[in-house]
C-alpha cells in the first residue's frame, strides 16, 4: 500500500533531534506560519482539518480549543498527555524519541491558538529515554530562540516543561493528570467544570495527546485541505499511527492513512506469527472490545469501529491467534484494570475486582456456566456511573468476551477443558 510517511518521516534520522536537523526537513515552518496568523484563524484551520484526538476519545481538536475562554487575562496552559500507559500502546514513545521537535512545534502552535504561554508535557514515568530526548530538544529550542520570551522573534512567549509521572495509569485520565501535575494524588475530578475552563492550577487548560499535537504541526504547514484528503471520510481524517503487538511476524508502530483495514495492517506487519490462524484482535488498546477474525475487513477509524461495537481508542492493536485462551487474555486485562482503579467510585473499585475474581475462577478450571451468567450481570453495572472512563473501559474486553466467545467458553466449561494449555508466545525451538 503506497502512502507518504508524515508523522514518522524523521524516525531513524538522528539529526532531527536538533533544531538545525529538524529544520532541514521543513521543521518550524508551520510555527512561523502560525505566528503570522490570528489565534482564531489557527483554531479554525484545525477545525476545518477534521482532526480528532489521537489519545483515545477521538474528540475534535479544534472544538476543544474553541472551548477555552477568550478575552481573559487569566493564565492558560497546554498540557500534553504523554502518559502512554495502556497495555499495547507505544506509538507516542516513537514520536518523542525520534522527532521531539515535531511535538514541541505542535505544543507552541497550540499555545499560540489559545493564548497559552506554558506547556507541560506530562510523560509516563517509565519513559526515561523519551523524557531525556525531550529535555535535550527543549534546551536546544531555547538556545535557538524557538522557545522562551520571544518565539522566533515574534514577541510571543512560550515555555515548555517535561513533567514525569510516577507509573499510575489513571494519571493518563485528563483530570487525574492535572491533579498529579499539581503535586496531588492522581485521582480524576468531578466534571463539569471541564479543564478548558478550570484546568491546571484552576486556569483554562487544553489537554492534547502527543500524536494529536504532532498532527497540528502538519496541518499548519500543509493546510487543512491536504489533511482532509487523507483518511476514510470527513469525520476520519489524517495520518494515523497504529501500535501492533501480539501474534504477528513484525510487531511495531506503523503509520497509515486513518481508516486502513485491519487486514491491510496485518499484511503490512508480515501477517500472523508462523502463519497461524487469527482468532481475535483488540483494535484500540486494552479498553476496546475484542473483534473476531470474521471482522478483519473492518476499517480502523473512529466511526467504523464504533459501529462494530468497539473503538479506535489509542490504536493499540493486539492480535491473538488460534492458540490463545480468550478467557486468559480477558483476565490479564481485568487484572490490569482492577489494579489501576483509583478506588474513588464503588462500581469501578468493586466491579473491576469482581470481574477479575470470576474470570480467575473460570480460567483456572474451577468455574461453571453460572459464572458466565454472573459476569453478564455484573459487567453492565461497572461503567456509565463512575467519575471517569476507567469503569467503562474495564467493561469492554469482558463484555466482548461474553458476546463473541460465549458459546466457545460454555462448551469448554461443559467439557471441563479449563485451564487451556499454555502455548509459548515465541517458538523458541525454531529460533534455536
Ligand atoms: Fe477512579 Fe474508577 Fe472512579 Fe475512575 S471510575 S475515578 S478510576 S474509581
Amino acid at each position: 500500500m503506497a502512502f507518504e510517511r508524515v508523522l514518522t518521516r524523521n524516525v531513524g534520522r538522528a539529526a532531527a533531534r536538533t533544531v538545525r536537523g529538524y529544520r532541514e526537513s521543513g521543521g518550524y515552518e508551520a510555527l512561523g506560519r502560525a505566528l503570522k496568523l490570528d489565534p482564531g484563524e489557527i483554531v479554525e484551520e484545525v477545525k476545518r482539518s477534521g482532526l480528532r484526538g489521537r489519545g483515545g476519545a477521538g474528540f475534535p481538536c479544534g472544538a476543544k480549543w474553541g472551548f477555552v475562554p477568550r478575552g481573559t487575562d487569566r493564565p492558560k496552559y497546554i498540557v500534553c498527555n504523554a502518559d502512554e500507559s495502556e497495555p499495547g500502546t507505544f506509538k507516542d514513545r516513537l514520536l518523542m524519541e525520534h522527532d521531539p521537535h515535531q511535538l514541541i512545534e505542535g505544543c507552541v502552535i497550540a499555545g499560540r491558538a489559545v493564548a497559552a504561554n506554558t506547556t507541560y508535557i506530562y510523560i509516563r514515568g517509565e519513559y526515561t529515554h523519551a523524557a531525556r530526548v525531550l529535555e535535550e530538544a527543549i534546551r536546544d529550542a531555547y538556545d535557538q530562540g524557538v522557545l522562551g520570551a520571544s518565539v522566533l522573534g515574534s514577541g510571543f512567549r512560550h515555555d515548555v516543561y517535561v513533567h514525569r509521572g510516577a507509573g499510575a495509569y489513571i494519571c493518563g485520565e485528563e483530570t487525574g493528570m492535572l491533579e498529579s501535575l499539581e503535586g496531588k494524588r492522581g485521582q480524576p475530578r468531578v466534571k463539569p467544570p471541564f479543564p478548558a475552563v478550570v484546568g491546571a492550577f484552576g486556569a483554562p487548560t487544553v489537554i492534547n495527546n502527543v500524536e494529536t499535537l504532532c498532527c497540528v504541526t502538519h496541518i499548519l504547514q500543509r493546510g487543512s485541505e491536504w489533511f482532509k484528503s487523507i483518511g476514510t471520510d470527513e469525520r476520519n481524517t489524517g495520518p494515523k499511527l497504529y501500535a501492533i503487538s501480539g501474534h504477528v511476524e513484525r510487531p511495531g508502530t506503523y503509520e497509515y492513512p486513518i481508516g486502513v483495514t485491519f487486514q491491510e495492517l496485518l499484511d503490512g506487519c508480515g501477517g500472523m506469527y508462523r502463519g497461524r490462524a487469527l482468532k481475535a484482535f483488540i483494535p484500540g488498546g486494552a479498553s476496546a472490545p475484542m473483534l473476531t477474525a470474521a471482522e478483519s475487513g473492518i476499517r480502523m477509524d473512529f466511526d467504523n469501529l464504533a459501529k462494530a461495537g468497539s473503538m479506535l481508542g489509542s490504536a493499540a492493536v493486539i492480535v491473538m491467534d488460534e492458540t490463545t485462551c480468550v478467557v486468559r487474555a480477558a483476565l490479564r486485562l481485568a487484572r490490569f484494570f482492577a489494579h489501576e482503579s483509583c478506588g474513588q467510585c464503588t462500581p469501578c473499585r468493586e466491579g473491576t475486582n469482581w470481574m477479575r475474581l470470576v474470570l480467575e475462577r473460570i480460567e483456572s478450571g474451577h468455574g461453571s456456566e453460572a459464572d458466565l451468567d454472573l459476569l453478564a450481570r455484573v459487567v453492565p453495572n461497572v461503567g456509565g456511573i463512575s467519575l471517569c472512563a476507567l469503569g467503562d473501559a474495564a467493561q469492554g474486553p469482558v463484555k466482548s468476551l461474553i458476546e463473541k466467545f460465549g458459546d466457545e467458553i460454555r462448551d469448554n466449561l461443559r467439557n471441563r477443558r479449563y485451564p487451556l494449555p499454555r502455548v509459548p508466545f515465541f517458538d523458541l525451538g525454531a529460533v534455536a
